[in-house]
């Protein structure tokens, strides 16, 4: 396959020559492309690089999310998920509470189960390893993507244990894969405002590092539209892409689109179509080393979901029944999205759909 040559915007077929050459592009042509208003030339140069890597093929997953506590001691202000112990809303999922959610969704057709949570003092080591083991009793093919960086750091922490045995413990429990939560801005001074008293970005990288060494695969996420300029976005590109160079442990790309609803968050205003495109198809460009670029429908709405698949996307997420956190900061969207409507979304825009899980069909970790 062959890029346009009709690219008339000079810069954007600078930029076509390099992914041609497979040369990277730089930090200063991704500051170029989220700002191009040549969303076609841009959106050209995207769907070269997707269908060079997964021809007409877009993904999509079915699973359900567990989210097992909402009490968190970091409280960050992008978060509308967390709550105080005291708070009348708290909730922590007992064992025997997660056995009956497994065994309802299990009766449905069901290949991955998403575990994300707070960072809750009383949770010990041995409730995850509970948890993960009671799943895969359940289900023994489930694929289980579970905790993120920051639920990770975290458990070392309070079981004061190293990050490493914290994963050696938790794929023997039955962990396939990590979701690429926590990441949200690397920028310190952003952070400082959003999630001041979550992990670094170096601090989220390394725990990245140490996880695909151990041979775990992981997605990385963004989150977008609050507070962080182009620069920043750039620079947030630039290190995942750097780390993947290192490890080549990232399957998936997530940008996530900030909600600002019940968060304390006054954010920028909500994005424009525009905007969304320019975001996802400069990841995809920018990141040539990373296999997948996912835009979330359920963040974006279907209907932007299925557009971005011309714009580098290859996978629209999965059915996610009963997620929490994006709903509880005002997504409009439902929380379940069925398989036949993921199909749709994706033959309507002349793809072929293939189910898959976060591994892409590779689900062996070191370990179990
Ligand atoms: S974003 Fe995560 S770490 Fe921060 S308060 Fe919410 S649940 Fe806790």
């Amino acid at each position: 396959m062959q890029l346009p040559d009709n690219l008339q915007d000079k810069m954007l077929r600078r930029i076509a020559e390099k992914v041609c050459s497979n040369t990277p592009v730089s930090k200063e042509d991704a500051v170029y492309m989220l700002t191009t208003d040549d969303i076609l030339g841009l959106g050209a140069i995207a769907d070269y690089i997707r269908t060079r890597l997964h021809g007409d093929i877009t993904y999509y997953g079915v699973n359900m999310n567990l989210n097992y506590t909402n009490i968190c001691e970091l409280r960050c202000p992008l978060c509308a998920f967390s709550c105080d112990e005291s708070d009348e809303e708290a909730f922590v999922l007992s064992i025997d509470e997660i056995e009956e959610k497994m065994r309802s969704a299990v009766s449905s057709d069901l290949d991955e189960v998403h575990i994300v949570g707070g960072l809750n003092p009383k949770l010990k080591l041995d409730y995850f390893e509970q948890m993960l083991r009671l799943i895969k009793g359940i289900k023994p093919d489930i694929h289980i993507v579970a905790f993120t960086a920051v639920e990770y750091d975290y458990f070392a922490k309070i079981n004061n244990i190293s990050i490493q045995e914290v994963f050696r413990l938790l794929i023997d429990a039955g962990v396939h894969a990590l979701p690429g939560g926590g990441a949200e801005i690397f920028s310190p001074d952003i952070r400082k405002v959003i999630a001041p008293k979550k992990i670094s970005g170096e601090k989220w990288l390394d725990v990245m590092r140490t996880a695909h060494k151990i041979g775990l695969k992981t997605n990385a996420t963004m989150l977008y539209n609050h507070r962080e300029s182009i620069e920043d976005i750039a620079d947030h590109l630039l290190r995942i892409r750097d780390l993947q160079d290192e490890t080549g442990g990232f399957k998936t790309f997530v940008p996530l689109q900030f909600h600002k609803k019940n968060t304390q968050i006054a954010a920028k205003r909500s994005t424009t179509g525009y905007d969304d495109i320019r975001l996802y198809a400069t990841s995809r460009i920018f990141l040539h080393n990373v296999p997948h670029l996912k835009a979330l429908w359920m963040y974006l709405g279907d209907k932007m979901a299925q557009v971005l698949q011309k714009f580098g996307v290859d996978d629209i997420g999965a059915t996610y029944d009963n997620e929490k956190v994006v709903h509880a900061a005002g997504a409009k969207t439902p929380d379940f999205g069925s398989e036949s409507h993921l199909q749709r979304l994706i033959e309507d825009a002349g793809l072929v759909p293939k189910r898959t899980t976060a591994n892409y069909g590779n689900n062996k970790v070191k370990g179990n």
